[in-house]
């Protein structure tokens, strides 16, 4: 009898060990990740009261924002996340009555989905055209390594952009309760950024960014 439940936890203990290095399992199974894209937010009687920025003739921020957004989706699912989107592609438009409810709204709903990420996308815009770059920002401190990870990988996939650094700003979030970050991917007031932010091929680069930076931090801390 003793023989026998040694043998069981010896093969219990085995089975376990087994699991712990299974090669297949992805570096984000099972966690969950809401990404916001910002802006496009109407009111009820359908005037836009947060449009974000844009750049001369050229791209908007809340068009830039969902569609890096929705290139980052695939990326973090084939890592083996679990993915939301607080606006999307068919579904572009939010609604509210003025903006600072809309933004709370979008934290209740990271709160609400148990999300263990929360990370808000935005584009920059500056009165002064020579400033350009990436900026990250986070606000409570159980926020502040997912930022510095997510920065990392925008300084190792972005060589020739400007690192604007990490700043800790209360507009990130205060309401949600997982680490939050917000990234501003570039300048819409810069010519030759707002170009870039434009185009698909460099959108692809910074959804790759976001989605390393998310994956990096989830590998270094659980
Ligand atoms: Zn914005």
């Amino acid at each position: 009898m003793r023989r026998r439940s040694l043998f069981l936890v010896g093969f219990l203990a085995i089975t376990v060990r087994a699991g712990a290095l299974d090669p297949i399992q992805k570096p984000l199974a099972g966690k969950i990740i809401l990404l916001d894209p910002g802006h496009a937010v109407k009111n009820e009687a359908g005037a836009i009261i947060n449009p974000g920025a844009r750049a001369r003739h050229g791209a908007y921020e809340r068009d830039v924002a969902l569609k890096v957004a929705a290139k980052i989706v695939p990326l973090l699912e084939a890592q083996g996340a679990k993915v939301y989107m607080t606006r999307t592609p068919d579904n572009p438009w939010r609604y509210a009555r003025v903006k600072s409810a809309d933004n709370r709204a979008r934290a209740i709903m990271s709160n609400v989905l148990r999300a263990q990420a929360y990370v808000r996308i935005h584009c920059d815009w500056n009165r002064s055209r020579s400033f350009k770059g990436y900026t990250t920002y986070y606000y409570r401190w159980g926020s502040r390594e997912l930022a510095k990870s997510i920065r990392q990988a925008f300084v190792q996939r972005l060589p020739t952009h400007r690192d604007n650094g990490i700043h800790r700003r209360s507009f990130v979030s205060v309401t949600s309760r997982m680490p939050a970050v917000l990234v501003e991917l570039g300048l819409l007031s810069n010519r030759n950024e707002a170009k870039d932010l434009g185009s698909d091929a460099y959108q692809a680069i910074l959804a790759q960014a976001v989605a390393d930076g998310i994956t990096n931090y989830f590998v270094q801390h659980s």
